[in-house]
């Protein structure tokens, strides 16, 4: 169903792999009522997951009428990316990181199998993730590999971009592909939640770089990406129009990210 210019609807479980030790990956198999609608998704954007309260099972879509019998679903609402949108096989493939303080979305995944029921809301537009400059540069932390993935996939041959990515360790590294020039650092935080010197190695990355001549993207950890925010625009003076600086979680209990 489609409310607001989202389309939300109920996806059936059809996979859980374990793509490297803190990355699980949900295939869910997409209805064939969906696949004209999700045309109009693109792959790396966001979506919203309707995670139900742990042992329900009865998941309703926002119209339908549910029977007084049924138990009621307390959902928790997480932002997650669309990894992958297959149309042909009818796969919707989302990366779950396993993050030490297990959350709702987290602990939902790894416990998911196959015919169990989620629903999510995805956003329609077709836009490039990313506005059509020479030069990128994409710093992520762990959860933002899936929206770097799709960023460096999509970018057309001729372009350069640069990355830096923090993963827990060297087994989280996972193959990126791309048409365009790129250079990949990998950074190794075990602990996350305790503090990360992504900002501060960016910034290293960023100091040199000419405005309106690169396009910097950064997702991370909120304090990251709020230290990283405040260099290009107080330090480097940089107009926002250059850059995108989005907080994907934060280590404090009240999910500022979400
Ligand atoms: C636009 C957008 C896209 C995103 N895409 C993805 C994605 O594709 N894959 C993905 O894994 N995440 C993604 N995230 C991040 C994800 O939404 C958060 O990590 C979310 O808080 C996880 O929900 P949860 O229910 O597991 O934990 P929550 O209930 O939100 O948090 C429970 C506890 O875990 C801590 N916590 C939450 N996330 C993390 C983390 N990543 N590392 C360490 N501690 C954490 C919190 O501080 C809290 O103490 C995205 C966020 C945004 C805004």
């Amino acid at each position: 169903m489609e409310i607001n210019n989202k389309i939300i609807d109920i996806y059936t479980v059809k996979k859980q792999e374990l793509i490297t030790p803190h990355y699980l990956r949900i295939t869910f198999h997409i209805p064939e009522s969906l696949v004209e609608q999700l045309k109009s998704v693109k792959e790396g954007s966001n979506n919203k997951l309707f995670i139900p309260s742990q042992g329900t099972h009865n998941i309703h879509l926002p119209n339908e009428e549910k029977s007084s019998s049924v138990e009621e679903s307390i959902e928790q609402v997480r932002t997650y990316t669309n990894r992958k949108i297959d149309l042909f096989n009818r796969e919707l493939k989302i990366d779950f990181v396993l993050h030490e303080d297990y959350g709702p979305a987290s602990s939902w995944a790894s416990k998911a199998k196959p015919g169990d029921k989620l629903k999510v809301a995805m956003k329609q537009g077709i836009k490039p993730l990313v506005p059509k400059y020479d030069r990128y540069i994409l710093i992520g932390d762990y959860t933002a590999l899936p929206v770097i993935s799709c960023i460096l996939e999509q970018l057309p041959d001729g372009v350069k971009a640069e990355v830096l990515l923090e993963v827990y360790g060297a087994k989280d590294e996972i193959p990126l592909l791309s048409k365009t020039e790129t250079q990949i650092r990998w950074l190794h935080n075990p602990h996350p939640e305790k503090g990360s010197y992504l900002a501060s190695i960016s910034k290293t990355l960023l100091r040199d770089k000419k405005e309106n001549e690169t396009y910097i993207y950064i997702a991370a950890e909120y304090e990251t990406v709020n230290k990283l925010r405040d260099y290009l625009k107080n330090r480097l003076m940089w107009d926002s129009v250059n850059y995108a600086a989005v907080s994907y979680w934060t280590t404090t209990e009240s999910s500022l990210a979400n």
